[in-house]
């Protein structure tokens, strides 16, 4: 398989380039130069790892030893049991594809796993070392930091919105003591953290001299991981590939729910991709009215992980939607640069074409879904997830079983649980007294040239 850059002005890499290089070096993002066709038949039935690799494959055969990473991502004493994945069932034809069983109890641990294990082979094979250099509003970095804590040849500078994460998701981050990692707690918000991975980034000669890599749902490799679970979620809930399915997605970077349109474009029998958006609203607007408009900053909500205003792999998904013309995507984004916007409505009827619907949920719609779901399922689910559910059931079509994504477990966001439900979440053992733990960060301003050089002064002059 090869890949293009969705500004097609790269040449052409393979997998194992991309792993390594995240953002093209035209600005663009890495896509596969065509999407495989699976056979259903041949895939029912098979565990989570028989699955993975089967999906997976394709898209990484240039990874020596596939099948031997992905035992080794997805484990039960991982991910808690071996379907990794599980379905719940709410009631017929209503389910929940449990994605949050992971170390730090989100669904980026899913895709995180996995690179983690793909980061590690590529360096040893190569004898080489990476700097990877990340931005989090909450989940990725955790994920991340846990995935590659203590890996060698790899070191991780994660930055995060100062005062902008729950309590729980700090703690997760910043009590990690693996002399690999480091938390830079920028003063910004995540927007602002993303900007200046982005800044770094496009400086080649640092790039280059401190190797510096991305775990950010930019990177092809996240995007395939999630891919795999839409599969296992459409055959839990199925008897029959006949039979179609719609997801809702609670969405922020526009990465899980992104998997799920390659899923669909894969063959996967899905009805309706449902978009669901916090407050930050500009991929709900964009869905229903083809206008794509980002503002200035994201305003702080009660689903945090969502609190984005620039969703970075939505260019994938453009790149699709006029036609894979690289030069046009370029010149979208460009005008995106000067005025903040582009009008695609044009394309509407494509953007229908592509499964994808949407809908927004605020504070008051979280707290009562969170309410709704304990009383009529018993099921306790966290405040990105109540986004998916309520915007999910808003979409609702008779015989369309609906499979809303359980993007994180209560326990990390307590404070709306206790707003909603008046108690408090249940902790996954292990996870007693985390916040009491001690916590190791580093406050920065929002400036590019200090983030240089407290990389430079930690990589060393060699950058490894
Ligand atoms: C990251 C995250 C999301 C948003 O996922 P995207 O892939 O960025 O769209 C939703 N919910 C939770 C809990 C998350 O951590």
């Amino acid at each position: 398989m090869r890949y293009v850059s969705t500004r097609g002005a790269a040449p052409p890499r393979r997998f194992g380039d991309t792993l390594l290089e995240g953002l093209a070096p035209d600005g663009g993002l890495y896509v596969p130069e065509s999407f495989p066709r699976l056979e259903l038949g041949a895939l029912r039935g098979k565990s989570y790892t028989d699955l993975a690799g089967a999906v997976l494959q394709p898209f990484m055969d240039d990874v020596p030893g596939l099948a031997a990473l992905i035992q080794r991502a997805y484990r039960a004493e991982v991910f808690g049991s071996d379907q990794i994945t599980p379905l719940a069932t709410l009631e017929p034809g209503l389910h929940l594809l449990r994605l949050a069983n992971g170390p730090t109890l989100a669904f980026k641990d899913v895709a995180m796993q996995l690179l983690g294990e793909l980061f590690a082979s590529a360096l040893a094979r190569s004898g080489t070392s990476l700097n990877i250099l990340g931005a989090t509003s909450g989940d990725t970095g955790s994920a991340a930091e846990h995935a590659l804590r203590g890996k060698r040849g790899i070191r991780v500078f994660m930055l995060s919105p100062h005062g902008r994460m729950s309590e729980f998701q700090r703690a997760q981050m910043y009590c990690l003591q693996d002399p690999n990692i480091h938390n830079l707690a920028v003063r910004g918000s995540f927007d602002d953290c993303q900007d200046l991975v982005k800044t770094v980034n496009a400086d080649a000669p640092f790039k280059a001299r401190y190797r510096l890599g991305a775990v950010n749902s930019i990177n092809w490799a996240r995007v395939a991981a999630q891919v795999v679970y839409y599969f296992k979620g459409y055959f839990a809930a199925t008897r029959s590939d006949a039979q179609a399915v719609s997801f809702a997605v609670p969405s922020g970077n526009f990465g899980n729910i992104y998997a799920g349109y390659v899923a669909r474009a894969m063959g996967l029998p899905v009805r309706r991709l449902i978009l669901a958006t916090n407050e930050n609203d500009v991929l709900d607007e964009f869905f229903r009215t083809g206008r794509y408009r980002v503002r200035a900053s994201a305003v702080a909500t009660s689903s945090p992980s969502m609190d984005i205003s620039r969703a970075s792999n939505f260019e994938r998904y453009v790149f699709d939607l006029v036609e894979r013309d690289g030069a046009r995507v370029k010149s979208l984004w460009q005008g995106l640069e000067a005025s903040g916007e582009f009008d695609l409505s044009a394309l509407r009827e494509r953007i229908v074409e592509s499964g994808f619907a949407s809908g927004m949920s605020t504070h008051g719609d979280r707290l009562a879904t969170i309410r709704q779901a304990y009383e009529r399922h018993g099921v306790l689910v966290d405040p990105h997830t109540a986004d998916g559910i309520k915007v999910g059931l808003e979409h609702r079509e008779p015989g369309v079983p609906l499979i809303c994504l359980e993007t994180a477990l209560p326990a990390k966001f307590a404070e709306t649980i206790r707003e909603a439900l008046g108690r408090e979440p249940e902790r996954p053992p292990g996870f007693d007294g985390l916040e009491a733990r001690p916590q190791r960060f580093e406050l920065i301003e929002r400036d590019a040239a200090v983030l240089k050089r407290r990389i430079a002064a930690i990589a060393g002059d060699d950058g490894a």
